[in-house]
């Protein structure tokens, strides 16, 4: 498979940044800034918790939108007060965002939860947009590699061939995210290497074909001005952008630029 035929993928985090309110008025911005593009990149915006329904109601007839959750409990059901579940997001979303880094921080969430969490939305067919990447100081002691390979192998391990193609795996350097004010922005050539690294990893386990279905996004950082530089990159299939997704205009500015296609391999 191309790169040109896994449709390129942009997926807005916006975290607890926006009122209900905003949130509802965002979403019709963004509706309304793509109104007239012939869209041929996928985008999938993650508001929060109580405003998945009002945002899924708004973008119930587009056919350029689709919302996601920012977070799943790994379980089903039960008494877990103050989370959220799989059956509870489903009727307002397809998409989910799991192991993100503020998650896995807040909350000590193994690798193994993360994993758990990607089986069960798998399971109500929910695409799950998964979070790898390394912290500042495994950067400093140049554990990147043998980070981001623990966290892909502990979820490969559980998928079949067939749900590898439902998979969405996003890199994000943990150092690079805004919130954590990057003093530098990855290298291009290295966020290269490291989305070559998990689709070989996808392609020991499941062989080369069924790893050229996965998607890999890049995340950290992204904003009108420097998304360029990453999704030209070989094997890049789209990004998860935080901080820029809640202005309608940058987000928007962003989709834009990844139209078309453009990259090889
Ligand atoms: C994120 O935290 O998922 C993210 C991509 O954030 P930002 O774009 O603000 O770095």
């Amino acid at each position: 498979m191309e790169r040109k035929e896994r449709k390129r993928l942009v997926v807005g985090n916006w975290k607890m940044q926006l009122s209900h309110k905003a949130e509802l008025e965002t979403i019709g911005a963004i509706k309304n800034l793509l109104k007239n593009v012939a869209l041929d990149v996928e985008v999938v915006v993650c508001p929060s918790f109580p405003s998945l329904a009002g945002v899924a109601e708004a973008v119930k007839k587009s056919t350029k939108l689709a919302v996601g959750a920012q977070n799943i409990h790994w379980e089903e059901k039960g008494a877990w007060t103050g989370s959220v579940s799989v059956l509870q997001i489903k009727p307002f979303a397809q998409w989910c965002i799991v192991g993100h880094s503020e998650q896995r921080a807040l909350t000590g969430e193994s690798d193994e939860e993360v994993q758990v969490k990607v089986s069960t939305l798998l399971k109500y067919g929910l695409t799950p947009v998964v979070c790898v990447g390394e912290t500042a100081q495994e950067r400093a002691s140049e554990q990147t590699t043998a980070r981001v390979s623990e966290q892909t192998k502990t979820i490969l391990n559980k998928m079949t061939r067939v749900s590898l193609s439902k998979l969405v795996i996003t890199y994000e350097p943990i150092w690079a995210i805004s919130a954590n004010q990057p003093d530098e922005l990855p290298d291009p050539n290295n966020i290269a290497g490291t989305m070559l690294l998990i689709r070989k990893l996808a392609a020991d386990r499941f062989g080369v074909e069924a790893a050229e279905r996965l998607r890999i996004l890049y995340g950290g950082s992204v904003t009108p001005d420097n998304v360029a530089s990453f999704v030209f990159e070989p094997g890049v299939d789209g990004v998860l952008v935080g901080g820029a997704s809640v202005h309608p205009g940058q987000f928007v500015n962003i989709i834009k630029q990844l139209q078309g296609g453009g990259s090889q391999a």
